[in-house]
């Protein structure tokens, strides 16, 4: 996807605070944090949100959340505990195109999700 955000900070035209790369994943800081561990985990596959992956996406979404599970205890929360977020489509107040999971931790988030 040429002009999608998250495709264009994969491919490095955009800049981002990267916390871990391999070949199918990117993980970086977001802009705009809502808490001191704000991290969004993203498959460089251009999938658009989780409602657009297919069953042949099962092992890249699996690997998703071990890299989540992974990136909470690198950034120190893995004990205290975090919360794992997608948001998909208008009702899920989804603002960006691209799939991609928030790792959210380092307060106490409210127990209430809305
Ligand atoms: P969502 O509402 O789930 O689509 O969230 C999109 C997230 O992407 C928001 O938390 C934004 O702050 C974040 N974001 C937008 N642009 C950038 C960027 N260039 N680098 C890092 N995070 C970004």
């Amino acid at each position: 996807m040429d002009d999608c955000l998250f495709c264009r900070i994969v491919r490095g035209e955009l800049p981002s605070d990267k916390v871990f790369e391999n070949e199918r994943l990117l993980a970086f800081r977001d802009i705009n944090p809502i808490a001191p561990v704000h991290i969004l985990v993203v498959p460089k596959k251009h999938l658009t949100s989780l409602a657009a992956a297919g069953d042949e996406d099962g092992a890249l979404l699996g690997e998703i959340l071990l890299v989540l599970r992974d990136l909470a205890a690198q950034a120190g929360v893995g004990a205290s505990g975090y919360r794992v977020v997608t948001n998909i489509g208008a009702d899920g107040a989804q603002q960006v195109e691209h799939l991609h999971f928030h790792l959210l931790g380092g307060r106490k988030l409210r127990a209430r999700l809305e």
